[in-house]
């Protein structure tokens, strides 16, 4: 197997099975093994035991080749007694106290079995209205967060991981100046990421400096004005403050929601790449490109990524039904939809090593071509799938119906954060750039332990300009960019996420928007010295490229982060 010490590591830590004493039960193989047999086993009614057991060896090929991996808790939970294989989970939050405490404790049953959730807050009355049963004043959504925050702190320790949440509120919620600022102090609600959920009305109002209407969700009676330029403005100041709110575009959600008679999309998943239905849960795949080269690693290797998109998509369509879900809605709504979202890692890694440098119109050029090449593979593996199998339950209530596209998912493609995944697969994580070419892991007895890039550390040693000493340069910086002994059009191809300015982020999530269902996870990172004015213009050109929503970074701006690369799995 070619996994790294690293990727050891983190799998021996959380993912392998354990006794009660803590040894291990089975090694990395074991769990490749374990979480092969447990999906292929899905196939039970439509093929013999010869067939399930070669399905069994292609998808353990596929991952344990590292060409493939389903998302953490499919790899931590599958074959075992949890069964709990979902990443994301969206949970409604009604107007009641009775409600709000089931969300609660839903949510810590998620958390539990190594799941995200999200939650819109905007059905919730507003702070200071009035509660009719006692006479009293409601909280608001803010101070309910407080809990929810508390809740999965407490259920941190027990669980598999950490849990995660995403924390939402429309633009006319009459709270909305007070959800913007409430991470003003970092210390606060730190187990959520917030996005303000924004319309195209609003944008509008923002572009043409005008009012904009709050609407109580109680009474859905107007309840005051905003001037949406200064709102938008509160919003990029405390985004260029510490990285957050975030902002989501409702509408672009709901254009794209393919079941609307089943309901509105009012929320996503932690990290924004999954919007989905109040109580739906979807489960996540990506397929790690830089092992998809054609053997002389000169081209992307095409008929092996659609070989590889087939099997992806029947696995991930295998785990929803060998799936155990945490409640009984979240089963009905799942199996309903049988959402699934298939991505990519290893993105930068396979840039760099065809020579293309990631803040480049070839490069744009690239993600269009291969994310609509995965997208159509995708959907045409769902078809044949439907063919066999059966289109997905609301399938009628779909609009797919109306077009006569039988599938087996109601949606196929998502790119994630591959937080974990790139770490085990060794590459580079989902569609960022690379964060750093070479970095300095450890410093013991005054041994420094240089991590460095895979493709460059290959790059380097092919073109003859390899040392240990420039390596432990770089790592001081993280960027070749102007670095004696690398030759400069080296430079150029190996760009970090900070040598690449925001427009070329967002162009690239732009690009891969295009190409996928579902939304895109990706971080455009500005330097530490961005101003506010450059915040905006990011909002603004997501807004105008088609993306679903979009999160910057400065650097620097913040110590702690809740979804860190590596660092909370
Ligand atoms: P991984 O690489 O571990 O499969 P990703 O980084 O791709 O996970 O994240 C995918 C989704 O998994 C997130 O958007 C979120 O829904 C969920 N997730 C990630 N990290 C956590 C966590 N610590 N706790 C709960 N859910 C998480």
């Amino acid at each position: 197997m070619k996994l790294s010490e690293n990727a050891v590591k983190v799998l021996e830590k959380r993912y392998l099975s354990k006794d009660e004493n803590g040894n291990l039960l089975e090694n990395c193989e074991g769990m490749f093994r374990r979480v092969a047999k447990a999906v292929a086993s899905a196939d039970a009614e439509y093929t013999d035991e010869k067939g399930i057991a070669k399905l069994e060896q292609e998808f353990f090929d596929m991952m344990a080749d590292l060409e493939f991996l389903p998302n953490s808790p499919t790899l931590m939970n599958a074959g075992r007694p949890l069964g709990q294989l979902s990443a994301c989970f969206v949970l409604p939050v009604e107007d009641t106290m009775e409600d709000i405490f089931e969300a609660i404790k839903n949510a810590a049953l998620i958390h539990k079995s190594g799941g995200g959730t999200g939650f819109s807050f905007s059905r919730l009355r507003p702070k200071g209205a009035t509660v009719n049963s006692t006479g009293g004043v409601a909280s608001g959504p803010i101070s309910f967060m407080k809990v929810f925050n508390a809740a999965t702190e407490a259920v941190k320790q027990g669980g598999t991981r950490r849990g995660a949440n995403m924390g939402i509120l429309r633009i006319d919620h009459p709270d909305i100046l007070d959800f913007i600022s409430c991470k003003k102090d970092n210390s606060e609600i730190t187990n959520f990421n917030l996005s303000v959920g924004i319309t195209e009305d609003f944008m509008k109002a923002a572009e043409h400096n005008l009012e904009y209407e709050l609407i109580d969700p109680k009474t859905k009676l107007p309840a005051g004005k905003l001037n949406a330029k200064n709102v938008l403005d509160s919003i990029v100041e405390m985004a260029w403050k510490n990285g957050e709110p975030g902002i989501i575009f409702l509408d672009r959600l709901n254009k794209d929601n393919v079941v609307p008679k089943l309901g509105e999309i009012e929320s996503t998943n932690p990290c924004g790449e999954q919007p989905l239905l109040p109580y739906e849960a979807c489960n996540l795949g990506s397929i790690n490109l830089y092992n998809m080269l054609t053997d002389d690693g000169k081209a992307l290797n095409f008929a092996k990524l659609a070989e590889t998109v087939k099997k992806a998509v029947h696995f991930l369509d295998n785990v929803i039904e060998v799936n155990k879900y945490p409640l009984p809605e979240i089963d009905k709504m799942t199996r309903g939809t049988r959402k699934i979202g298939l991505g990519i890692m290893g993105w930068a890694d396979i840039l760099c090593s065809l020579g293309i440098p990631y803040n480049s119109q070839k490069a744009i050029d690239f993600a269009d071509k291969v994310m609509g090449f995965i997208q159509e593979n995708a959907q045409k593996a769902s078809r044949e799938l439907a063919e066999i199998k059966g289109v997905f339950p609301y399938y009628e209530d779909s609009v797919f119906a109306d077009r006569g596209l039988r599938l087996r998912n109601a949606t196929v493609t998502t790119i994630a954060p591959t937080g974990t995944l790139s770490l085990i697969a060794g590459v580079s994580s989902g569609i960022e750039p690379i964060f750093a070419i070479s970095y300095i892991r450890n410093v013991m007895d005054n041994n420094e332990l240089i991590e460095v890039n895979q493709v460059f550390r290959e790059t380097a040693v092919r073109e003859n300009f390899y040392s240990d000493e420039l390596m432990r340069r770089i790592a001081r910086v993280g960027t070749v960019r102007d670095m004696e002994g690398v030759p400069g059009k080296i430079q150029n191809i190996f760009v970090t996420a900070h040598d690449v300015s925001p427009e070329w982020h967002v162009k690239m999530q732009a690009a891969f928007q295009r190409h996928t269902d579902n939304a895109v996870s990706k971080t455009v990172n500005l330097g530490h010295t961005a101003a506010t004015d450059d915040v905006r213009e990011v909002f603004i050109l997501a807004y105008k490229t088609g993306c679903k929503g979009v999160t910057i970074y400065r650097d620097g701006s913040r110590d702690l982060q809740v979804l860190n690369i590596g660092g909370v799995k």
